[in-house]
């Protein structure tokens, strides 16, 4: 089982990087932004609760957001593995997904950073905000809230994979393809080593 956490600050390129690494590998995408993004559209309890949160680019707290994700991971006994996306996104989360995965007889393959410079983040997700109707992706304060919280309360989970030896960076800016490239070096490299 491959278990990856394609991880990165906002506007690093996650989403776009798992739709083409979850066809090479065949893995499950679990992307948590995605998952509230449906929720609040359906407008159910779920979505109600995160809607507070992702308009201000708050972080959902913990215990909603690893339910959801226990949730989704459990709807898929069958995948072959999964690429988390947007998850963990606390120490918190990085340890219930650990228990969760222990559960379950399997562990994190490995943890990629998409390193990108912080105007160059701003920069795309202005961009993104034209079009993608994410009203989060507009306001530029918003947009430095989320990355502010990304370094305070996410870089801790890098950390926390770095004691392990499973966490590891890799350079998120050039094309979409070079960047897939480098990403299945990298998990290459990992799964052989199993
Ligand atoms: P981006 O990576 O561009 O910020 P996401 O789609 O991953 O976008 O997340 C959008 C928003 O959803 C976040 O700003 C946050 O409010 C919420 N969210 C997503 N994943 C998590 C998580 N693991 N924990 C808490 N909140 C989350």
């Amino acid at each position: 089982m491959i278990n990856l956490i394609l991880f990165g600050p906002p506007g690093s390129g996650k989403g776009t990087q798992a739709d083409r690494l979850v066809k090479k590998y065949n893995l499950h995408h679990i992307s948590t932004g995605d998952l509230f993004r449906k929720a609040i559209k359906n407008k159910t309890d779920l979505g109600k609760e995160a809607l507070k949160y992702l308009d201000k680019g708050e972080l959902v707290p913990d215990s909603v957001t690893v339910g959801m994700l226990r949730k989704e991971v459990e709807a898929n006994p069958k995948a072959k593995g999964f690429i988390f996306d947007g998850f963990p996104r606390t120490y918190n989360q990085a340890q219930a997904l650990d228990n969760l995965l222990n559960e379950l007889d399997t562990e994190i393959t490995c943890l990629i950073e998409l390193r990108v410079a912080d105007e160059e983040l701003t920069k795309r997700l202005l961009e993104r905000g034209k079009t993608s109707g994410r009203s989060d992706d507009q306001d530029t304060s918003i947009i430095a809230n989320r990355i502010e919280v990304y370094k305070s309360e996410t870089i801790p989970v890098a950390l926390y994979y770095a004691t392990s030896r499973k966490a590891y960076i890799v350079d998120g800016v050039g094309s979409i393809d070079e960047i897939t490239e480098r990403l299945i070096d990298r998990i290459d490299i990992q799964s052989n080593s199993k």
